[in-house]
């Protein structure tokens, strides 16, 4: 069973230029100011320290929300990674499974958050120094990051909204959605395509 308890908050160190990057990305969120502001790049910062701390505050907030789901989600509700009856994803990761393979949607997500969280967790992909450059693969890495974060989303707008609504947090991942939507695509960082399945919801509440 998927337990948040077991994936421990990724933090970041008091003092370094990410710790002050994060908190000044999450003061900007409390004030309540215009979101497609709050995500671009502020002036004189390093672009891959701003994609950093979003990879990781969205990582951490994407898996709380999905634990808030994931009891009602398993292989009898959810046999499949879907979106919807148009939308399945299949996992890779070139390891145990080479060949785009179809899960059960909690394995899938269980998977991928796995798979995120051990290369935030790698200091040479994700350096806790700002004295230690990214990898040049780190703009790649952090697509592939977010593009599979967005099935997440996915899913569980698609399949589990119910709930959300039911406990009382679709504000709450409705906002969380829209900051992640908007920075994604200042930076373009997800393509189109993998958008599309939630194109429609995106147009109605991302407008501001
Ligand atoms: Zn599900």
């Amino acid at each position: 069973m998927y337990s948040t308890t077991f994936r421990p908050k990724k933090r970041f160190t008091a003092g370094t230029i990410r710790y002050s990057l994060h908190k000044q990305a999450q003061a900007s969120l409390q004030s309540g100011i215009n979101l497609r502001q709050v995500v671009r790049l502020p002036d004189g910062e390093n672009l891959n320290d701003w994609v950093a701390v979003h990879v990781v505050d969205f990582f951490n907030r994407i898996n709380l929300i999905y634990g808030t789901v994931s009891e009602y989600c398993n292989e009898t509700t959810c046999p499949t990674m879907s979106g919807g009856s148009r939308y399945e994803y299949l996992w890779a990761d070139g390891e145990n499974y080479k060949k785009p393979t179809a899960l059960p949607a909690p394995k899938y997500i269980e998977l991928l958050m796995d798979w995120i969280e051990s290369i935030i967790n790698n200091e040479t992909v994700f350096p806790v120094s700002t004295d230690i450059p990214f990898p040049k693969t780190f703009p790649t890495l952090c697509r592939k990051i977010l593009t599979r974060l967005f099935r997440v989303f996915v899913h569980v707008y698609i399949h589990h909204f119910d709930r959300i609504v039911s406990i009382g947090a679709e504000a709450h991942v409705n906002a969380c959605y829209k900051h992640f939507y908007y920075f994604v695509q200042e930076f373009d960082l997800i393509s189109s395509k993998e958008l599309e399945p939630l194109q429609e919801m995106s147009s109605r509440i991302c407008k501001d």
